[in-house]
């Protein structure tokens, strides 16, 4: 891991330790299906506050690839963002109504966020990939390492806690998406990729293997 990743691997670390207890945060594929959530049980423990982050985190994700989008008129960045992390977005609220839980999105505009520590992420990333279009596809690549790790911790939690499984299944879709993202941003860059967040291991079983369809 470079210096500056880990720098800012730690920032973004101590910023979500600090309101979730977690890590980073997660995706699904476009095209996936719509989980029957049934009747969600109430959920238990940080249960509650890693689902609220993971549904910003989402909003996150849509609208730095958004306003990338508009700076790079890159085509990636747009078909992620519309055909997936709507999605994903979507999906989460979906969750947090049935459970009854107020939605932390109160603003779909972009760039607003409730949670400080999103907020402060997103004008970071911008400003990063303002710099070049490589750094705009590495922002993306960064944006779905981190994914991967939060919604990873949140699958483990629910699973450890009110295992409930169209939570799990839910989970399991948006690290699907990142996974795909990640492949995406990796082909789209042509060039040697050096992970950012999780282990070069990791990331090489993933962009080495072909996309995956998401939610079947
Ligand atoms: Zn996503
Ligand atoms: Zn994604």
């Amino acid at each position: 891991m470079k210096n500056t990743s880990l720098v800012r691997f730690v920032f973004l670390t101590l910023s979500i330790a600090a309101l979730t207890g977690c890590g980073a945060g997660g995706q699904g594929g476009g095209g996936s299906r719509t989980i029957d959530l049934g009747t969600l049980l109430p959920l238990v423990g940080t249960e509650q506050q890693t689902m609220l982050f993971v549904r910003e985190e989402e909003k996150m994700a849509r609208d730095v690839y958004m306003t990338l989008y508009n700076q790079w008129l890159e085509p990636t960045f747009y078909n992620i963002a519309t055909k997936s992390e709507q999605k994903h977005m979507d999906s989460v609220k979906a969750m947090l109504d049935n459970l009854g839980i107020a939605d932390p999105v109160v603003s779909d505009a972009t760039g607003a966020f409730t949670n400080t520590a999103i907020a402060g992420l997103y004008t970071q990333l911008v400003t990063r990939g303002a710099v070049s279009l490589n750094q705009a596809l590495l922002v993306g690549a960064y944006i779905e390492e981190y994914d991967i790790v939060d919604v990873q911790h949140a699958k483990d939690e629910i699973i450890a806690g009110s295992n409930q499984t169209p939570i799990i299944l839910t989970y399991d879709n948006l690290l699907c998406g990142s996974r795909n993202h990640l492949r995406s941003f990796v082909s789209r860059m042509g060039v040697a990729y050096t992970a950012q967040i999780i282990t070069q291991t990791e990331v090489d079983a993933i962009t080495s293997t072909p996309s995956e369809q998401c939610g079947i």
